[in-house]
């Protein structure tokens, strides 16, 4: 009889995954999801009046350094070159990102070169912290008052709803500093955009005979999953046990939609950084697919809250008290048997696309080969709480 499968969650975590088990041979792999599509919040699609294909939970930049991670995206789709171009208000003005030598520029009004840029900015870093311990911390010591009160500050205060000396430092290591012109807002080697959108990426990586997907289906976990060998969980974790212990802390996003004629704003995403602007960032999505002609635009304005009763979670916030409440749920996990916990959800961890994706990859081929031989399952892809 065919081994049974159960998967909950069809995002990059849940469709990789389901991929790379359906070539364990003769097994059955069923995908649930509670909402009405695919691909969680990497869903695109186009929209009906603008036909520009939408990003429709913010915008997603495929980027990885990964050679191996870009060749398994492109095996199913096509990717086109795509370099994500983020500008700042600030003031009323209108600044590069991430900060380089054209920002420096701008806000100190000077004509820096790469090395006097280097000297100004090392006086202006506090060097009196030593081992940054935070968010704040790391900015004061790397980029000092100026620039961290102009960018930063208020983005990270709407973003996260704390201050910022609460959060890790590591949200701020996404961020480069250049001392050059390069405005590319990521570093990765390899970067895109799938052409036809990421849905149809995740629809062909579940394109399985053996991977039957059940949509508008939630899981609970009282449910009776006795017919699986095993169930692999990719929502949030604290939802697993019902919030046993109490809720992980999670920011969501709300996106107030509008039609325009022509360009609006002439980039894909121009962030808000000042605090008494409601909102985070506008996304231009037509601005995604630069080789598409479109006579309108779709904009999105991006607000940030807490995530309530009902909406969906999106950037884990990892605060000293979220990682003691983690530490307990996956202390709970880890005595459970026939379960694994996967994904940016499930691991409660702020991670990109690639990072997802390699480590679905990863994980299905060290549990294929344990559950060959009967030995121990894994249960979480990550030792570490804090690893992204
Ligand atoms: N950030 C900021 N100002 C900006 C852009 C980013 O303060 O103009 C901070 C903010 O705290 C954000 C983090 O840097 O959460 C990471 O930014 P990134 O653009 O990687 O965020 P994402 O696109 O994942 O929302």
């Amino acid at each position: 009889m065919a081994t049974r499968f159960l998967i909950i969650g069809a995002g990059f975590s849940g469709a990789v995954l389901a991929h790379e088990l359906s070539k364990m041979g003769d097994c059955i792999i069923e995908v649930w999801d509670e909402r009405n599509h695919i691909g969680g919040n990497c869903f695109t699609e186009r929209d009906e009046e603008t036909e520009i294909m939408v990003h429709k939970y913010g915008p997603h930049i495929f980027n990885t350094d990964r050679k191996e991670i870009w060749d398994y995206v492109n095996s199913f789709t096509e990717f086109r070159p795509y370099v994500h171009r983020v500008k700042a208000m600030h003031n009323g003005k209108v600044y590069s990102l991430p900060i380089n030598l054209y920002t420096l520029n701008q806000l100190f009004g000077q004509t820096f070169t790469p090395q006097t840029a280097k000297e100004f900015l090392e006086r202006l870093g506090d060097k009196k912290i030593m081992h940054p311990k935070n968010f704040e911390e790391q900015a004061l010591h790397f980029i000092g008052e100026e620039l961290y009160r102009a960018f930063f500050y208020g983005y990270t205060k709407k973003q996260w709803g704390c201050e910022p000396s609460e959060l890790p430092a590591s949200i701020l290591k996404r961020i480069p500093v250049r001392f050059n012109y390069d405005d590319n807002y990521h570093n990765n080697i390899f970067t895109g955009i799938p052409v036809e959108g990421y849905t149809v990426l995740i629809q062909k990586l579940l394109d399985h005979p053996s991977i039957h997907i059940h949509l508008n289906k939630k899981f609970y976990s009282s449910e009776d999953t006795n017919e699986y060998a095993h169930v692999f969980y990719t929502g949030p974790i604290d939802a697993y046990f019902n919030y046993e212990f109490g809720k992980l802390g999670y920011r969501t996003v709300r996106f107030e939609s509008s039609i325009h004629e022509g360009d609006f704003q002439g980039v894909a995403q121009m962030n808000y950084c000042d605090e008494n602007i409601p909102y985070t960032r506008i996304t231009e999505h037509k601005h995604f697919t630069p080789w598409e002609l479109h006579k309108k635009s779709i904009i999105f304005k991006e607000f940030s809250k807490e995530t309530g009763e009902n909406d969906i979670p999106y950037y884990p916030k990892r605060l000293k008290k979220d990682k003691e409440l983690l530490a307990f749920y996956r202390n709970k996990a880890n005595s459970l048997k026939k379960i694994s916990f996967l994904g940016r959800l499930a691991t409660y961890r702020y991670m990109d696309m690639h990072h997802v994706i390699g480590e679905a990859i990863n994980f299905s081929k060290i549990f294929s080969e344990a559950f060959e031989v009967k030995k121990t399952l894994p249960i979480f892809p990550n030792k570490e709480i804090d690893f992204i």
